[in-house]
């Protein structure tokens, strides 16, 4: 039973879904702006003649379309269940194929293409445990020690060896510190996401303890004076009533059957009270057998109605170990809320009515 809602904010939150999938279109932006950039320099390359035209417009056209189809691809991931990780591999993977071949046509510019496989390898990371990503990066590293061994045996006067052998040395140092780095950070990000859920929950923890009453779960009396507050402090105030409720005789139950069984029949009370309330109704523990009802927008007659539910409902409970024929009752004092009146006031009129209750002979309803 959870009488007590919790604070919700007004814009609806994203789903899990929808995070991802705008984190991954994020990364694509990104991605997408860095072809452009790579590409208008390979135009660049071929027009001051480092870089021979017709492959270079084939990668253009290859980078183009790939990226054009992961947008697709993101778009649809959901519907054709892509994982994100799997996803960020495929990318990857397209982005270091575009790179081994940029690599083999970009001429003596073709170093510092390679810092584009380093970036490729980060932007992974993020999106993959760790494991993966350092497999990724050997797959680069391994892609990049074929480019260049084919490079230099089919021309070792273009590509002489040794400068490719220190290129890849320092791809290789590059690639794996920049793997390592960044899935330190995907592990930090973790913690700190963690840290967050934890914090959380002591969040949600405290609320309920500021907010609800520990036998009963039901609002405890600090949590009823701020709903009271914040009805008089209503801009257009509708007719709202209160009404106190007193278990009847209950010192008897404890004296009879001992405290345990006493709080077992409080327990079994708030149970069944609480389901015969509207729905803004609130029924808060007001103090040790005592409960206070608030009933925004009713009409002393929608009230009582309410209350009769409860009555019918609270005779009808039955407590384990106690005997069948012993039947739980309450007293009620109902009263309106008078424009503009506080609550004590309201309040103070609902305990005289409580009391005249008692005096008539217990388990009824008075209204003042
Ligand atoms: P009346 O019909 O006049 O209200 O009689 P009563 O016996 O209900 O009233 P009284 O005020 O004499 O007794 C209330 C009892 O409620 C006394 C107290 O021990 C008991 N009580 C208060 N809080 C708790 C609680 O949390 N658990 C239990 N088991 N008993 C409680
Ligand atoms: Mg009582
Ligand atoms: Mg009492």
């Amino acid at each position: 039973m959870p009488p007590v809602p919790s604070s919700a904010s007004n814009t609806p939150p994203l789903s899990r879904e929808a995070l991802t999938l705008r984190r991954m279109r994020n990364y694509w932006i990104a991605t997408a702006m860095l072809y452009v950039a790579t590409m208008s320099l390979l135009a660049a390359q071929v027009k001051f003649g480092y870089t021979p035209g017709r492959p270079a417009l084939v990668l253009g056209i290859v980078a183009a379309s790939g990226t054009l189809g992961f947008y697709a691809l993101i778009r649809f991931s959901i519907r054709l269940k892509i994982a994100p990780d799997v996803l960020a591999a495929m990318q990857s993977l397209f982005a270091i194929g575009c790179t081994m071949a940029g690599y083999a046509i970009a001429g003596p510019l073709r170093a510092s293409l390679l810092s584009m496989l380093v970036v490729a390898i980060a932007f992974c990371t993020f999106a993959m445990h760790r494991r993966h990503a350092l497999l990724l990066a050997g797959a680069a590293l391994a892609g990049m020690a074929g480019t260049m061994w084919w490079l230099q045996a089919s021309d070792p006067l273009g590509h002489p060896p040794a400068v490719e052998a220190m290129s890849f040395g320092y791809l290789a140092a590059a690639l794996l510190s920049t793997a390592l780095l960044a899935s330190e950070m995907t592990k930090l990000r973790r913690r700190m996401k963690a840290s967050k859920q934890d914090l959380l929950a002591a969040v949600e923890t405290i609320r309920v303890l500021a907010t609800v009453d520990e036998l009963t779960s039901l609002a405890n009396r600090r949590h009823m004076n701020e709903l009271l507050g914040a009805e008089e402090r209503r801009s257009a105030p509708a007719t709202s009533c209160v009404a106190l409720l007193d278990l009847d005789l209950f010192k008897q139950v404890n004296d009879q059957y001992g405290h345990a069984m006493g709080d077992a029949v409080l327990r079994g009370f708030a149970g069944a009270a609480h389901g015969a309330l509207r729905e803004h109704d609130t029924l808060a523990r007001w103090g040790g057998e005592e409960f206070l009802l608030l009933l925004p927008n009713a009409s002393p007659q929608a009230a009582r109605q309410v209350l009769e539910r409860i009555v019918t409902r609270v005779h009808a409970l039955q407590i384990d170990g106690m005997p069948p024929e012993r039947r739980i009752s309450f007293s009620a004092g109902l009263t309106e809320r008078r424009a503009g009146e506080p609550f004590t006031e309201a309040i103070s009129r609902a305990d005289k009515a409580l009391y005249r209750a008692k005096a008539a002979g217990r388990d009824r309803i008075e209204v003042a």
